[in-house]
């Protein structure tokens, strides 16, 4: 629900992005063999030899010749340059994309292309080749991407309700790669969330406009409420002006995680509860240090512990469990003090405060 700052990738990322422009001038030129020799089949057999004799990295040869990617190669001969106008658009025009789908006019995900990226994502990524490929060209290994996002959030972005560390977390396609095959190893794209998030609630789902934790402040599109008059149930308000263009997006990311549902789950309830019972408690033992002796007193009093709580979770908003719901229950007491106070005033006297 927070901001990821990914700037520290910039560089890195680039060894991914030479990796997809290495396949797309390969296959322009094995493309353009065929043309220029129309003798020349290329078959599965003759492909590992050409690239053998090609320019490229001898890493990258090793990738493309090992395993199974060659033969889904084939099926992608003819399409290098489509695959490259279309890769560079949706890699420059990442963010664009995300608020406005109607960018992507005429782009049809492509069954080789499916295949072969998918292939490339789930079977190549940590092999020995691929990684001293990518280091080759000054970037960094899925692994230590993972560690370096890891070391600033350690909190499911998407949710806020679980730990991630370096064994138990998700990669999340954003824009999942069964329809955006071309994104499958595009940093931006990849993130790392929780197990329920991913695997459970976004799957292969997504929806335009929306939010993205690499770009978006998530927490300052809306707020969490609770309601504790008949029973303890969380609410949700967007802040953000109807009708417009982040109100959609919000609402997306709002429903594509169930967030509302979730966080009336029993133990986010009994969490929150928690919560507000050991503030109110902090509170009250506060009061009678001071042995305060009005409500303005004992306002001052409260409205200087929320707002110390409240810049610590700002601190380790990426670090702790439920840090947007617990800063937003404090925000919500710290608009009802004089209703919060009274109820101070009452358990410290046992009467209401004059005037009131
Ligand atoms: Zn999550």
């Amino acid at each position: 629900m927070y901001l990821i700052d990914t700037t520290d990738l910039d560089i890195p990322s680039l060894a991914y992005t030479k990796f997809i422009d290495d396949i797309c001038e390969l296959l322009i030129c094995l493309d353009s063999l065929t043309q220029y020799d129309s003798t020349i089949s290329i078959t599965k057999d003759s492909i590992s030899q050409l690239i053998k004799q090609s320019v490229f990295n001898r890493n990258f040869t090793k990738i493309l010749t090992s395993g199974k990617l060659k033969i889904l190669l084939l099926d992608l001969l003819t399409k290098g340059n489509i695959i490259k106008k279309n890769y560079n658009f949706q890699k420059t025009n990442y963010k664009e994309i995300l608020k406005d789908y109607t960018l992507l006019n005429g782009y049809k995900t492509n069954v080789a292309e499916k295949n072969f990226f998918t292939y490339l994502y789930s079977n190549t990524l940590e092999t020995k080749y691929f990684e001293q490929y990518i280091q080759t060209h000054n970037g960094l290994t899925i692994k230590d991407i993972g560690n370096r996002i890891l070391l600033k959030s350690s909190v499911c972005p998407y949710c806020n309700g679980s730990y991630l560390d370096n064994k138990s977390y998700s990669k999340d396609h954003f824009l999942p790669k069964a329809n955006f095959p071309l994104l499958s190893i595009f940093i931006n794209n990849l993130v790392l969330s929780c197990g329920v998030c991913n695997e459970r609630y976004k799957l292969e789902n997504y929806y335009i406009p929306s939010l993205h934790p690499y770009i978006d402040n998530i927490n300052d599109q809306f707020k969490f409420t609770f309601f504790e008059d008949i029973e303890f149930v969380i609410g949700i308000v967007i802040t953000s002006p109807i009708n417009s263009q982040i109100y959609k997006a919000t609402e997306n990311y709002l429903e594509l995680f169930k967030i509302k549902e979730r966080y009336n789950s029993r133990n986010i309830l009994t969490n929150s509860q928690e919560f507000l019972g050991d503030l109110r408690e902090s509170f009250l033992e506060k009061c009678n240090d001071k042995a305060v002796n009005s409500i303005n007193d004992i306002k001052i009093i409260i409205q200087g512990m929320i707002t110390q709580k409240i810049h610590k979770l700002k601190t380790r908003h990426s670090t702790q469990l439920f840090s947007k719901l617990h800063t937003d229950i404090l925000l919500q007491i710290s608009n009802n003090l004089d209703e919060e106070a009274e109820s101070i005033y009452f358990s410290l006297f046992n009467k209401f405060p004059q005037n009131h």
